[in-house]
């Protein structure tokens, strides 16, 4: 089969949806790849070591969209893009159908066999195409709370980790899930006090087993989270609740009476949210202030380091794209329940519930 990947053209995208060692694996399994001259760039990843792995580099985007039976992306294609897909064709890549009317009609319009990573889901009822980036956004939340705590940009001038005798910068999680759990080791690991609140007892009690008392984990409650938020350095909202908006958390009443040049740094913005005066922001103008606090609130947050997240990302999507390579993709959703679940549209139909549900399109 011959695989295509495009350089990715969304603003600020500097991802690209393989790594070497996929193009290795698919050459190896008999097909060919198509990537896009500098695709990936952004990542760090020279057109050299693709081609010595076993790629093509093809000078222009329409050169790997018009061969290409199978075409793996990063994030959903972009109006200039929209021209290229074909009905023979299958994609896989992030789509976000719900939150865009446009980009499905773009995708119904083609015909193409659209199978959106953030769908794919394992029999436990994870996402497993979505859990790396929330690692990384996770990691990274502590790294832009610490920074923005500095006081060149109005934060209160903290260092997480204090020193001997001096108190270290209290944090406070909010959410033990992927992004929460990974926010809370690096915290841990620059020596902050870190606060850990989840609903979910069973998550609280893995997290306290890993931990052994090292981190203070709450049960999460409107009281509670007051109190820990009105004493806390930094912030971090990594909750979700599956299919819904982020519950609003943090109140503008209580970052009025946060301490000043304190940081909020909310990872579930792309669901709307946890606290109640987030907005999404961007890498280049990430903070904005509320009351006396910092607000981080940047929606692509892995977009920061492109070269971990790229990596990251094709871990974990390779598998699947290889059994699409391999099978075909009819074969390989009829195999695989978990990817089946992924393919969002076909023949120019929604055929993921809850895309369709989004647009009105159920009947
Ligand atoms: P997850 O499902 O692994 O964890 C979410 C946790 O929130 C769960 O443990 C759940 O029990 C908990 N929770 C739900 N309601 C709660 C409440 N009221 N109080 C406390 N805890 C509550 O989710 P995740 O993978 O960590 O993702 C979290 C959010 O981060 C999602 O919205 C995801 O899309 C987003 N995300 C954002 C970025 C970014 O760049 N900003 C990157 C990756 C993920």
């Amino acid at each position: 089969m011959k695989v295509g990947v495009p350089k990715e053209v969304k603003n600020h995208e500097y991802r690209v949806a393989i790594t070497p060692s996929g193009v290795h694996e698919f050459v190896r399994s008999g097909h060919e790849v198509l990537i896009e001259q500098g695709a990936g760039n952004g990542s760090l990843i020279p057109d050299e070591e693709f081609v010595a792995a076993g790629a093509r580099i093809v000078p222009m985007a329409d050169d790997v969209w018009a061969d290409a039976e199978l075409v793996l992306k990063v994030k959903e294609p972009v109006a200039e893009e929209y021209h290229r897909m074909r009905k023979d064709q299958v994609l896989f890549t992030y789509l976000h159908l719900a939150a865009s009317q446009e980009t499905t009609d773009a995708l119904l319009k083609s015909g193409i066999t659209g199978i959106a990573y953030e769908t794919v889901q394992l029999p436990d009822g994870t996402l497993p195409l979505l859990a790396p980036m929330s690692e990384v956004a996770g990691r990274l939340a502590p790294q832009s709370g610490a920074y923005h705590l500095m006081a060149q940009g109005g934060g209160r001038g903290v260092l997480l980790g204090g020193v001997s005798g001096v108190h270290p910068a209290r944090v406070v999680v909010l959410g033990a899930g992927v992004s929460g759990m990974n926010a809370a080791a690096i915290a841990l690991g620059m020596q902050a006090q870190v606060q850990l609140f989840d609903r979910n007892i069973a998550r609280l009690r893995q997290a306290d087993q890993i931990y052994q008392g090292h981190l203070l984990t709450i049960a999460s409650n409107a009281y509670e989270i007051e109190r820990a938020v009105l004493e806390a350095d930094l912030v971090i909202g990594a909750v979700l609740v599956v299919g819904a908006k982020a519950p609003k958390l943090v109140t503008n009443d209580m970052v009025r009476r946060m301490k000043p040049g304190s940081v909020l740094v909310d990872i579930a913005i792309d669901q709307g949210g946890c606290f109640e005066d987030s907005r999404p922001t961007t890498h280049a103008d990430p903070v904005y202030r509320v009351h006396n606090s910092l607000f981080y609130c940047v929606a692509n947050m892995p977009g920061a380091v492109p070269n971990t997240s790229t990596y990251a990302l094709t871990n974990v999507t390779l598998p699947y794209a290889i059994e699409l390579a391999n099978l075909g993709w009819r074969e390989a959703l009829k195999s695989d329940h978990s990817l089946a679940l992924g393919l969002n549209t076909f023949d120019g139909h929604v055929t993921y519930g809850p895309v369709a549900e989004a647009h009105d399109l159920s009947q």
